[in-house]
């Protein structure tokens, strides 16, 4: 699947700086609308439509006469709280004369990293796409400190599309697609127009080709790009600054199409082995073998639990001896966990006193053995 027109669900991601003049004057009005047309026309598809759109800071910058160079903290923060008011607005104008809805949804990376808040935000974005409004999304810049920013907003739709299930995610650019090397230094530079696996030769080609405006360089579109194509989502770079840049795409216009991963279930299951570990759990003999065979681990063959962990959190699962074998999400919590340690399924409702699943970590959730990225 590559063509725009074959995605049920698409993210799309709007760069500063073809949303807002570069010297801060303010929005690029006509570019806006013919945007909001191409939603409209995906939408009118049948098509589920995120957007995440970067401009709040450069925005607000402009509003507040602040310099063009490099703004301390408490500056891109105030910049973001006054930008982000009048972004927020321009989508919903640009968007309702399309009688479509927009909602705005300010994320940090905590609500990624933790599982809880991961769970709810995607509820509430599942919940808004089911109702038909477009999703407008942005990091929450104004409470956001440097430790728990996402910082560009490349790697926040990445993220995005993966906790939306979306199967697109187009990242409108200044540049029309990855190269084999940064063509303003390298005439003879060509463009990728399909890349089937992010080696590490793709990684060296993505070099840095920032902006004045926006936080991100070809470097953190691959990195978004391997976030996306792992979970299942394909990619599209693509030249963002001519009129009705979406409905381009479908038109054949130049691009870069990095590939989802085929068999999305290893992909998964390497999400899952990159997730820190909030506990342990250690398994007999019976279970070791029991998860050779592809089975789910029970509470019959647990010997021990530690740590401190909420349903649907990573764990670590390790032998007698002490050997790591892998990691899975639980479906229990450490309290239930502990309660349950070596009891046969029969006997778990009597234990916890309400009926609950079997399973501990349940096969789907589990990745044995080493995987890398
Ligand atoms: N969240 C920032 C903003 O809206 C942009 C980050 C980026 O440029 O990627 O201003």
């Amino acid at each position: 699947m590559a063509a725009l027109a074959d995605a049920k669900r698409i993210v799309v991601k709007i760069g500063s700086a073809l949303l807002v003049d570069a010297r801060g004057r303010g929005l690029k009005q006509d570019w806006l609308l013919s945007l909001a047309a191409d939603v409209a026309t995906l939408k009118a598809r049948g098509q589920d439509v995120v957007l995440v759109s970067s401009g709040s800071i450069a925005l607000g910058r402009g509003v507040l006469g602040l310099p063009q160079t490099a703004l301390a903290l408490e500056q891109s923060q105030a910049a973001a709280a006054v930008g982000q008011i009048r972004l927020a607005r321009a989508y919903e104008e640009a968007l309702a004369p399309h009688d479509i809805t927009t909602a705005q949804v300010l994320v940090t990376l905590e609500d990624s990293a933790d599982r809880r808040r991961y769970l709810n935000s995607r509820a509430t974005l599942e919940q808004l796409l089911s109702l038909g409004v477009v999703p407008i999304v942005n990091e929450n810049d104004t409470v956001a400190t440097d430790e728990i920013r996402y910082g560009d907003n490349d790697r926040l739709a990445a993220q995005v599309a993966v906790t939306v299930g979306a199967d697109l995610l187009v990242l409108l650019s200044d540049v029309d697609g990855l190269y084999t090397a940064n063509p303003n230094d390298e005439p003879s530079a060509t463009r990728l127009d399909t890349v089937t696996r992010i080696t590490p030769e793709i990684e060296a080609m993505a070099g840095d080709a920032g902006t004045g405006l926006s936080k991100g360089g070809m470097k953190t579109k691959v990195m978004a790009a391997k976030t996306a194509t792992s979970a299942g989502c394909d990619m599209i770079i693509t030249l963002g600054s001519r009129h009705n840049p979406l409905i381009s795409i479908d038109k054949n216009e130049s691009k870069t199409l990095f590939t989802a991963e085929s068999d999305p279930q290893a992909a998964r299951k390497r999400w899952i082995a990159s997730m820190k570990p909030q506990g342990q759990i250690m398994v007999d003999a019976g279970a070791v073998r029991a998860l050779s065979q592809g089975k789910s681990l029970l509470p019959a063959g647990v010997t021990q639990v530690s740590g401190n962990f909420g349903r649907g959190e990573p764990v670590e699962i390790v032998s007698t001896d002490g050997t790591n074998l892998g990691q899975g999400l639980t479906r229990y919590t450490s309290q239930e966990a502990e309660t349950i340690v070596g009891h046969k399924s029969a006997d778990i409702e009597a234990a916890l006193g309400y009926p609950a699943r079997a399973a501990l970590v349940h096969r789907d959730d589990m990745a044995l053995g080493s995987f890398s990225w």
